[in-house]
């Protein structure tokens, strides 16, 4: 018992990690032997699509309908055009970084997975495509892009419904929103679940990768490393620099009171666990009125993540590169649609992005049944916590750079503090 509960208490992250250390090392070692274990990962891949469309569904519902039309008043429109204009841009500095650096290329995974049939929709197909005509069958085939899409209509009504004038509508529709956020609850129970199995899935795929394809194989993902960090430190520059700069406010002043909830970020991997450090920080350091600060941080917390958006795109590619795919324009602008919605989704916990990435593969045509998908984000999941890290320090850091953006635009910023 002892051990299991020493067990249970190391981060699971770490233990994936530790997965895929013994997976690369059983694969060299033992070999094709190893290979006979790849139906334990098969299980890790099943697990994971599992997941994938209730996950989408539910979580949008409740993310669209917590954002109360009656708070969305001046400060929430600003706050939430912000959150999702950066993450788009996030994205297509991660699009940028990928063509730059080219993780992935000359892996040369399965060549099964080679047989994906990419199709080549134009954009206005894509776009149109978008709506489903029957929502139910869009979750039963998996359809991510029409699932979200649905799912945020319906929280948007319900959130109006709640706060309408009928009584018997609001009461019927608060239940209702409850009963979506205890799913949710639950499902984050199921996911906590696979993660713990994570690793032992990871361990097995690897092993598999690398003993059919030599530990050579893995050498391109240090480049996902550094296109990752390089796109996060150009994002922390440019993006929240040059908005800061365009409010009249300094970047340096801007980290150098930030920079506590940015590291701890870095440490926890987790928005939300970073919350109260991200509020007293705004408060202490920046300067920012309660009045915006408690609406927006949470909010942030929940929906804007930079980090984790820009993070989707890089390990997209590298996915798509390793399989010797390339991607077409109208998958790169679905690339971008589906990595804001899904970091919309993502829920500010370690390791979450790397769950809703397996939606956004299934929204860019690379399904996770895939053999070689498969096996390509598998080798993403075994270095998810060097990634997790700088991403969801780029959340909290983005959180905090529109906050007091729109602070200051409210006139509720204590310029003494940026002095
Ligand atoms: N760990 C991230 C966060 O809490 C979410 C993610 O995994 O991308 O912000």
């Amino acid at each position: 018992m002892g051990v299991w509960e020493s067990y249970k208490r190391i981060p699971v992250i770490y233990k994936i990690l530790v997965g895929f250390i013994f997976g690369v090392i059983a694969g060299a070692v033992v070999g094709d032997p190893i290979t006979a274990l790849k139906p334990l990962g098969d299980l890790l891949i099943r697990l994971l699509k599992m997941i994938v469309a209730p996950i989408v569904f539910f979580s949008l519902v409740v993310g669209a309908a917590s954002i109360s039309p009656a708070r969305l008043g001046r400060v929430g429109v600003k706050i939430v055009v912000y959150y999702l204009a950066t993450s788009a841009v996030a994205v297509t500095i991660g699009i940028a970084m990928a063509r730059v650096f080219q993780p992935g290329a000359g892996i040369q995974l399965p060549a099964e997975g080679k047989n994906i049939t990419v199709t080549k929709p134009s954009p206005v197909e894509v776009v149109l495509n978008i709506v489903p005509t029957n929502p139910f069958a869009a979750l039963v085939e998996g359809k991510v892009l029409q699932i979200i899409f649905f799912a945020i209509v319906l929280g948007i009504a319900l959130a109006y419904v709640m706060e309408g004038r009928d009584e018997r509508a609001s009461k019927a529709a608060k239940t209702a929103y409850e009963v979506f956020d205890g799913v949710v609850e639950a499902i984050y129970r199921i996911v906590y679940g696979i993660l713990e199995y994570m690793p032992i899935g990871v361990f097995a795929l690897i092993g598999y990768v690398v003993a059919k394809y030599g530990p050579g194989v893995l050498g391109p993902l240090g480049k996902v490393v550094v296109a990752l960090y390089v796109g996060l430190f150009l994002h922390i520059i440019i993006v929240y620099g040059g908005i800061l700069k365009a409010f009249g406010l300094k970047l340096t002043k801007f980290l150098a009171g930030a920079k506590e909830a940015m590291i701890t970020a870095f440490v926890t991997r987790s928005s939300s666990g970073t919350l109260p450090v991200t509020m007293r920080v705004a408060e202490e350091n920046l300067g920012i009125r309660r009045s915006i600060y408690s609406f927006t941080l949470p909010l942030g917390a929940t929906i804007n993540m930079d980090g984790t958006a820009m993070y989707q795109a890089i390990s997209t590619f590298f996915i798509a590169n390793a399989l010797g795919i390339h991607l077409t324009l109208s998958q790169q602008f679905m690339i971008v649609l589906v990595a804001v919605l899904a970091s919309v989704g993502t829920a500010g916990v370690p390791g979450a992005g790397l769950i809703m990435l397996a939606m956004v593969l299934e929204g860019v045509g690379l399904p996770l049944d895939q053999p070689g998908v498969a096996l390509a984000y598998s080798m993403i999941a075994g270095i998810d916590v060097i990634l997790d890290m700088g991403r969801t320090m780029v959340n909290v850091t983005g959180d905090l750079a529109g906050t007091a953006i729109v602070a200051k635009s409210e006139g509720e910023l204590d310029m003494s503090k940026w002095a």
